[in-house]
């Protein structure tokens, strides 16, 4: 079987999985990055499909704590709060970074400003986009600086269907399906990230992406079970 080596692998390459992988490669110029996408590199995934825009707070009187209450109210006050607030505090940072550091272009008003329009559960105008085409623009940014960088390797039509995972439990890197050829690679890691996105295709009627079939909380969810069932013996075999 093929061997792949990584210091980081990567598994999905949506709007998370690439800028996870820039950051790294710009952070540690030195990490060997593996990027591993079910699709294409780019084209895959939902964030390509984003059409009505990027939410963030940058101007008064809008504020994170309404754009928290909003994100709340949108989820039925099921959300994890924690996460809710990262990411509204994050999104302005993150906006900036896209345009500054990885050359989006955000529509703009008259005077020069990002333009924000208003959006479905938004109370302010708060949404930046690039007209109806923003996800593509996103994508199409961060694959070039990803194709520039040469510290980050892509496997395209590789699709992640098990995680490597010790006698401990401990994580080592994923078995991949290349798709192209009908056949596994073996990739190792010192650190494996899982950005596969959702799982919209356990709903009756979606609009996503098809590759987004909840493969990553599949993954994750049966490397917990094994590491837990693992635990009490280093010598017990493993699960098929
Ligand atoms: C039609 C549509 C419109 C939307 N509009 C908006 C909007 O206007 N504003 C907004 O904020 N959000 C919008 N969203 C939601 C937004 O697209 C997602 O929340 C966001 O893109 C998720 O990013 P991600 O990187 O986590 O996942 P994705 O961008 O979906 O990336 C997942 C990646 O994982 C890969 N993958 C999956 N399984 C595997 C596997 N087994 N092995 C290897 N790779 C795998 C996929 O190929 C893909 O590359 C929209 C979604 C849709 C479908």
């Amino acid at each position: 079987m093929e061997t792949v080596e990584a210091d980081l692998l990567i598994l999905g390459a949506g709007g998370a999985g690439l800028c996870a992988a820039l950051h790294a490669a710009d952070r540690a110029p030195g990490l060997a990055i593996t990027v591993a996408v079910k699709g294409l590199l780019g084209r895959a995934g939902c964030t390509r499909m984003v059409q009505g825009g990027y939410n963030a707070v940058l101007t008064p009187p809008d504020s994170l704590e309404a754009h928290f209450l909003d994100t709340l109210r949108g989820g039925a006050w099921i959300n994890d709060q924690e996460l809710v607030w990262t990411l509204v505090n994050e999104a302005p940072r993150r906006v900036l970074e896209l345009e500054a550091r990885y050359g989006c272009f955000f529509d703009r008003t008259d005077d020069g400003r990002i333009h924000q329009k208003p959006f479905a559960g938004q109370s302010h105008d708060r949404t930046i986009h690039k007209g109806d085409l923003t996800g593509i623009e996103i994508m199409n940014r961060l694959t070039e600086q990803v194709w520039a960088r040469p510290s980050i390797r892509a496997l395209e039509e590789h699709r992640a269907v098990e995680l490597l995972q010790d006698d401990a439990g401990r994580v080592g890197g994923a078995l991949l399906l290349d798709m192209r050829r009908g056949s596994f690679v073996l990739a190792r890691s010192r650190a494996t990230l899982l950005a596969m996105g959702g799982g919209p295709t356990m709903y009756k009627v979606i609009a996503c992406s098809a590759d987004k079939a909840a493969d990553g909380i599949a993954l994750a969810y049966r490397a917990g079970r094994r590491s837990r069932t693992w635990r009490w013996s280093s010598s017990t075999p493993r699960a098929s």
